[in-house]
């Protein structure tokens, strides 16, 4: 694995779709073009007020327009947004890293030149499945041949990653039909793909109609074998996990940005509903973090989630946070576990002990032993030191295995 930066990163949230998938559970809304035009005049406000309060100075060296939609905004309102950026935050030199979420109705020649021009490097295509069957029932507005001609098209426009975002598990899909969506993807030969288990959440269309008995989810079983073929037919294709849904053609198609998620690196992130991290912030554990990643301490925030109430404080001047939670050591260590097991790279074993003093796994030797016994997990060492490290088995059950420990720090 790519070895981390540890310069911050900068989420810009676009909250709007052109219609509401029926399983999307997204802080997200249709919008006509003023509210969107008032929209990217609010985000540009919230730029000065959230550098204002950002107690990083290391530049950004990641810029991911997420959403919702971000494609739906034209180019020069994104230029606008990062014109603004530069104006008030620091970015790093001679540019940061910019990811763009885009949905293959919205990819042509020209958008795609326009997204470069930006300094777009990543594209991150949402076309969830290939299969006709699949794209009816997500009910997303295009079509399979739509969805190869957008990856051919951005493969053509020079992106330095293509990613591919793809949905497994709906309901009575078979093995058969979600390997020929695999299969597809893999023919295009994007950098990166994301393969996400449908999970039907109560308040989406899909949660009410199987409250009515409509539709029932994939049993778990069968969700099982899926994320198992997911991975081995990928590794076997030269697209490994590094992460529980994610895999990626080599290091450096592996996402920067969604690293920092893992790793505790700080983010800052803006627009409605967007969380953001960074260390320090406890009087008695003043925070820090060096190039060694050791993090004493962190504080969380995040901002009101809908468009309105957003809008109102950012024009009101002020910071648009709707709540915030302080994170000391027993917080940070327990996600470090949690969020590690969730990656290919494992937990830095010797990394935990110097940073919340405790052996992980004398800690937890009984349940190591056991885990390891059944092939979820395996303890390696190498150059990197000492890994706490899932097998795909371990991976399909990852937050469940950073439960069974305990955390006893001193
Ligand atoms: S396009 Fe993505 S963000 Fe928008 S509604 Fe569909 S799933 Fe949600």
């Amino acid at each position: 694995m790519t070895v981390p930066s540890r310069q911050p990163g900068l989420y810009l949230h676009v909250p709007f779709c052109s219609a509401i998938c029926p399983y999307c559970d997204f802080a997200v809304m249709r919008a006509g073009e003023s509210i969107r035009r008032r929209f990217v005049d609010c985000l540009i406000a919230e730029v000065p007020l959230a550098a204002g309060a950002w107690p990083d100075p290391r530049p950004f060296d990641t810029v991911y327009f997420g959403g919702g939609t971000p494609s739906l905004l034209p180019p020069e309102d994104l230029a606008r947004v990062l014109d603004a950026c530069r104006t008030h935050l620091a970015l790093a030199s001679p540019a940061p890293w910019v990811f763009l979420e885009a949905n293959p109705e919205d990819v042509t020649a020209d958008a795609c030149a326009a997204w470069r021009r930006l300094g777009v490097r990543t594209l991150s295509l949402g076309v969830q499945s290939f299969e006709g069957e699949a794209l009816r029932f997500l009910a997303r507005r295009h079509t399979a041949a739509q969805a190869r001609v957008a990856v051919e098209v951005a493969h053509a426009a020079g992106f330095d990653t293509v990613s591919v975002d793809l949905i497994f598990g709906l309901p009575d899909q078979t093995s058969e039909a979600w390997l020929r969506d695999l299969q597809a993807a893999v023919a295009l030969a994007p950098g990166h793909l994301s393969c996400y288990q449908l999970t039907i959440h109560a308040r989406t269309q899909l949660g009410v109609r199987a409250a009515r008995g409509l539709i029932a989810e994939l049993p778990d079983r069968d969700q099982a074998e899926l994320f198992d073929l997911t991975h081995r037919f990928l590794a076997d294709a030269g697209w490994p996990a590094y992460e529980v849904s994610n895999f990626a053609r080599g290091p450096d198609h592996e996402s920067r940005h969604n690293r920092k998620y893992w790793d505790h690196t700080p983010y800052l992130g803006l627009g409605p509903s967007a969380h953001s991290f960074a260390v320090g912030g406890m009087a008695a554990h003043p925070g820090r973090a060096d190039d060694s990643g050791a993090v004493a301490a962190g504080h969380r925030w995040w901002n009101e989630p809908r468009l309105r109430p957003w809008e109102h404080r950012v024009a009101a001047g002020e910071r648009p946070v709707a709540g915030e939670e302080r994170l000391g050591p027993l917080a940070l260590a327990t996600e470090t576990l949690m969020l590690g097991l969730r990656t290919t790279a494992g937990v830095d074993l010797d990394g935990f002990a110097a940073r919340y003093g405790l052996d992980l796994v004398a800690a937890n030797d009984a349940l190591v032993t056991s885990l390891v016994r059944e092939g979820r997990l395996c303890v390696r060492s190498g150059p990197e030191g000492r890994r706490l490290v899932p097998t795909v088995l371990g991976l399909a059950v990852a937050d469940g295995l950073a439960a069974a420990f305990d955390l006893p720090l001193p």
